[in-house]
């Protein structure tokens, strides 16, 4: 299914500010919040929706690439599809900034009543991949490994001993929330906090597992392949859900983010989609026109050098570029010529080259003087 427009799904203008998205964001959470739904499949379908899309919306930098790339400049974003929507758990750990703190931290009214049992949820974890700009302009696949947090193998996961059992906790009879009833000036006000005794999980253990000391967890490693797109650039950070350290007792692991670093290039320069290339030839060369080789992401390329080509003149490869992340096209590689002037001239060249001093069409002629260095550059970054 086509995934709808992020305003469209809040029903807010494409310029509208932050606290008009919060607002909307508020209203749409609380009309489909799956308490008030229960087993509302569509509700509950919206009630996604309008948290992904209230996810980009709220961040300035996520909004800005939306805005730019659509859905596509979405993958690859934390939380933007590449490893999948957001969860559940990731939807209501941000209720807090949107509901604020005045019912407690608990989600206003709702988890009063019902109580909400908390789910374990593993940290994430984050590593870094060097990239090669050959690498970035085809996608590559990367295999990694990386030290984490695994699922505790004596107790798969539980934190329990062999033929202990589970109880419900006493405290807070196995909803994980410990309700409390204060008098405020506004009236009685039910707040609710995470049960401190089963740390929100509303059972117990009668025994811990050995190997773990009940925790469920265990140092290990894991080897993830990574499908890195084509046109990723610096700073760029992928998220891989469930591929970050797994969860105390069983629960939802995190998030493997990888960030990209670009190991720089010998001799080509990244400008976003396009590729710089500084070239030198001699005097001679430009006034009589030669032919070059050109390094390009994709090897080696000759080129053509007209006869009286001037130093400044910019060359431009099509398409020998990156690709752009959305998918859409690729840059070009632009070849800056500059004529070498020679340093340490001998005798004999000195003697040909004042011959040539006083020559008429060795003379830059004032009509000869091409667009100025700062027009051209304009065009060719249009
Ligand atoms: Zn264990
Ligand atoms: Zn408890």
């Amino acid at each position: 299914m086509a995934k709808r427009d992020y305003y469209e799904i809040l029903g807010v203008s494409r310029n509208a500010g932050e606290a008009e998205i919060k607002k909307a964001y508020r209203q749409m959470a609380l009309k489909y919040h799956p308490d008030k739904n229960p087993n509302n499949k569509e509700a509950e379908e919206k009630f996604k929706e309008a948290a992904e899309a209230y996810e980009v919306l709220s961040n300035s930098e996520k909004r800005a690439r939306y805005d730019q790339y659509g859905h596509e400049g979405m993958k690859g974003m934390p939380g933007g599809g590449y490893g999948g929507g957001m969860s559940m758990d990731d939807i209501f750990s941000q209720f807090g900034d949107i509901f604020g703190s005045a019912f407690g931290g608990g989600f206003g009214g709702f988890s009063g009543g019902g109580g909400r049992r908390r789910v374990n949820k593993g940290t994430n974890l984050r590593v870094k991949v060097r990239l090669t700009l050959e690498e970035i302009s085809r996608g590559v696949e990367k295999k990694i490994k990386v030290n984490k947090l695994v699922s505790c193998s004596t107790c798969h996961g539980t934190g329990a001993a062999g033929g202990s059992s589970f109880s419900t906790c006493q405290h807070c009879h196995g909803t994980g929330q410990i309700t409390r009833v204060t008098n405020t000036f506004l009236g009685q006000m039910q707040t609710s906090s995470t049960c401190p005794y089963c740390n929100g999980e509303g059972q117990t253990i009668t025994n811990k597992c050995n190997s773990c000391a009940g925790s469920g967890t265990m140092k290990g490693e894991e080897v993830i392949s990574l499908n890195i797109p084509a046109g990723v650039s610096e700073g760029i950070q992928l998220s891989v859900g469930g591929k970050g350290n797994a969860a105390p007792r069983g629960g939802i692991p995190g998030d493997l983010i990888v960030q990209i670093e670009e190991i720089p290039h010998d001799e080509l320069v990244r400008e976003g989609v396009n590729i710089l290339y500084d070239h030198y030839i001699s005097f001679p060369e430009a006034a009589l026109g030669t032919s070059v080789e050109i390094p390009t992401i994709e090897g080696k390329v000759r080129i053509k050098i007209d006869p009286g080509t001037q130093g400044g003149k910019v060359l431009r490869l099509k398409g020998k570029g990156v690709p752009s992340l959305n998918g859409y096209g690729r840059g070009d590689q632009l070849i800056n010529i500059n004529v070498w002037t020679p340093k340490n001239l001998n005798r004999q060249e000195k003697e040909i080259l004042e011959k040539l001093m006083d020559a008429e069409n060795f003379r830059p002629s004032p009509g000869a003087k091409d667009k100025s260095f700062f027009e051209r550059m304009r065009e060719y970054f249009q």
